[in-house]
């Protein structure tokens, strides 16, 4: 029987994680786990509440408190956050930018990471995020860490907001793109990071398919591997 494999995938915003884990995971029939979804439900619950990004003691209150859900449909995944749907509230461009300040939060990522241990734990599953393969499964049996050009990523998350009937301009969501990355990549604790022996990919010129058949050969290989 092929081994369940723990597959990290990180970068910076834009770079296409959450197209290529959505597309691996239903390809491997694997469990997606979009983290990035889990700190911008905090971020969002925060920002419901009036608590201060800041503000330690309120935070931890707050996701001591929270339960975090995906759904999976045929479509779509939905994300609930105590029983509330909020998979389109989490993506407004006020929630992009309070989350970087919430998720540099240490008791904030130690609540989070603790939860991506508990349901990554058992393998056959796909994590995306900044810090999969260097704190939350430094151990992952495969690990890429996908990037592109920030002009290109702008460019994919402004036409992901136009998509959605969100009134964007191209050079603000650029600069929000590149403030997100500098305050993730700056942040003290678990920064946006390549792990060493991650497999680097640039997808600036890469089609999704391009990208995604690379990595599927790597984990292929991987599986092989690990189950021969
Ligand atoms: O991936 P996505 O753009 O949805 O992530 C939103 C934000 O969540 C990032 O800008 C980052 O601040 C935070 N994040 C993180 N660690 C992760 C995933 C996301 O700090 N593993």
């Amino acid at each position: 029987m092929k081994k369940k494999l723990i597959i990290a995938i990180d970068g910076p915003s834009g770079a296409g994680k959450s197209t290529l884990s959505k597309a691996l995971a239903k390809r491997l029939d694997y469990l997606n786990i979009d983290t990035g979804a889990m700190y911008r439900s905090v971020a969002l619950l925060a920002q419901q509440r009036g608590i201060d990004p800041h503000d330690g003691v309120a935070l931890r209150a707050l996701c001591d408190e929270m339960s975090i859900e995906f759904i999976r449909g045929d479509l779509s995944e939905r994300v609930l956050v105590n029983g509330v749907d909020v998979s389109d509230a989490i993506r407004t461009p006020e929630v992009s930018l309070l989350t970087p300040q919430v998720s540099a939060s240490p008791v904030v990522r130690e609540a989070m990471v603790q939860l991506q241990q508990k349901m990554g734990a058992a393998g056959g599953v796909v994590l995306e995020g900044r810090d999969i393969g260097t704190v939350v499964f430094p151990y992952a049996d495969v690990k890429f860490f996908l990037s592109a050009t920030a002009a290109e990523r702008g460019l994919r998350r402004y036409k992901e907001l136009l998509a959605k009937g969100m009134d964007v301009e191209l050079r603000q969501t650029i600069a929000e793109v590149e403030a997100r990355d500098a305050a993730d990549t700056a942040r003290t604790f678990a920064p946006l990071m390549q792990a060493d022996d991650a497999v680097a990919v640039d997808s600036t010129r890469l089609s999704i398919d391009d990208v995604l058949n690379k990595m599927l050969t790597i984990i292929e290989a991987k599986e092989a591997e690990l189950t021969g």
